[in-house]
């Protein structure tokens, strides 16, 4: 049977690894070799679980949508980590992984953002532990997301601008990656998706794994059987995804179904469906599919979501994407956007724009109504209200 995890070299079939400069080998290698075995002790186990059940408010609750259920002919849940303190699910992996550095002895966190998703969750858990947070953002990212630069410095980080190239999320990626190089000793780069050299992409999934563990025991106690049909999930660098997935990624008869950015449209330059548009490259020192020129130049993405707007996918998702295991599919901003308003005037639920994506799907193919679905709602959309505003006239 096909391998779906990734083996010991971090490699999901041909895609993963660490494809990086040298003088990152010493912190990749420290962090390689120790992340299973520290994540895996009964004591690391017992604070991560503590911290998510007291501070991050889990488990979240597994919703059965009834509204949406009938509308659509299929038995709907909702697996709500919008409810996540900060508002969605990336502080899992941040709480992790802040975890993480404090058993490597790590007296300093180092991270990149976009939109600032990410900055925030990981400022937040900087704060938690009292370590000095310094997050890198493109200076045109800073400009257009003063709310969550607000909230980073408001929570002690340090914004630092990345004032090269696009001055977008590449930028500050590289400009993290030169502050590591420079910092081998003390520092800890927290990466937030399932992207990256080995092994964050494995490591980052197993924290979010959290969601599906949860999933089966909370579908067991409804539904009498832990695996629903489907598990649906929207794909930006595809953590969240990865954690709703991770349980069932071994067991065919629950069929995953991956949700990306289409923008304004597949052909039309402005997109972020790696999976429709992608070919293999590296990117972030992982080989995966990502959208480049022929000659190797990364696409600028474009997604009416900051958190989709990612020129790449993680290395699982490039192999379930490849190998036929998960079925992929692409929505552009208006599909998503109306998707989003319907959850909202259906269940109450505002979605991250995001997230609203991942909905579009009920539109594009059906289901028998016996299937039992599990959308993971990845966040909340109040971060999102003026794109809602001014997309909808509100
Ligand atoms: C960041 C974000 C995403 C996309 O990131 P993944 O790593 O693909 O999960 C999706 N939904 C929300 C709410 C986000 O904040």
């Amino acid at each position: 049977m096909e391998n779906y995890h990734a083996d010991s070299d971090g490699f999901y079939g041909e895609f993963g690894g660490a494809f990086i400069p040298e003088m990152l080998y010493p912190n990749v290698d420290e962090l390689k070799s120790r992340y299973v075995e520290i994540m895996e002790s009964p004591e690391f186990q017992k604070e991560f679980h503590q911290l998510l059940r007291e501070y991050v408010g889990r488990p979240t609750p597994l919703y059965f949508a009834r509204r949406l259920s009938e509308k659509y002919g299929a038995r709907i849940y909702l697996k709500r980590e919008d409810l996540c303190h900060t508002g969605a699910h990336k502080v899992n992996n941040t709480i992790g992984q802040i975890l993480m550095a404090r058993k490597l002895g790590k007296k300093r966190i180092i991270a990149e953002t976009g939109a600032g998703q990410h900055g925030v969750a990981t400022a937040t858990v900087c704060a938690l532990m009292g370590l000095p947070c310094i997050v890198y953002m493109g200076e045109v990212d800073i400009a257009r997301q003063a709310p969550n630069v607000a909230r980073m410095k408001l929570l002690g980080a340090e914004v630092r601008p990345a004032r090269s190239g696009s001055r977008t999320l590449k930028d500050a990626t590289n400009e993290a990656i030169r502050d590591w190089i420079n910092n081998p000793e003390d520092t800890h780069y927290i990466i937030g998706s399932v992207v990256g050299p080995h092994p964050y992409p494995d490591m980052v999934a197993r924290f979010q794994a959290v969601i599906s563990e949860e999933i089966q025991k909370q579908l067991l106690e409804k539904e009498g059987r832990d695996a629903p049909d489907y598990v649906i999930a929207c794909v930006g660098g595809g953590s969240n995804a990865a954690g709703a997935y991770y349980h069932y990624l071994d067991r065919p008869e629950v069929g995953i179904i991956a949700v990306e950015a289409a923008g304004k449209g597949i052909s039309t330059g402005e997109s972020a469906a790696t999976s429709a548009l992608g070919t293999v490259g590296i990117i972030h020192g992982s080989k995966t599919l990502l959208m480049q020129t022929t000659d190797g130049q990364i696409t600028e993405p474009y997604s009416i979501s900051a958190g989709l707007d990612y020129p790449g996918i993680g290395p699982m998702h490039a192999h379930l994407f490849t190998s036929g295991r998960g079925e992929f599919h692409s929505v552009t901003d208006q599909q998503a956007m109306e998707a989003g308003k319907e959850l909202a005037a259906l269940e109450g639920i505002i979605p991250a724009i995001e997230t609203a994506h991942a909905f579009a799907v009920l539109k594009q193919r059906t289901f028998n109504p016996e299937d039992i679905l599990v959308f993971n709602l990845s966040g909340r959309g109040d971060k999102d209200l003026q794109t809602y505003i001014e997309h909808f006239n509100l």
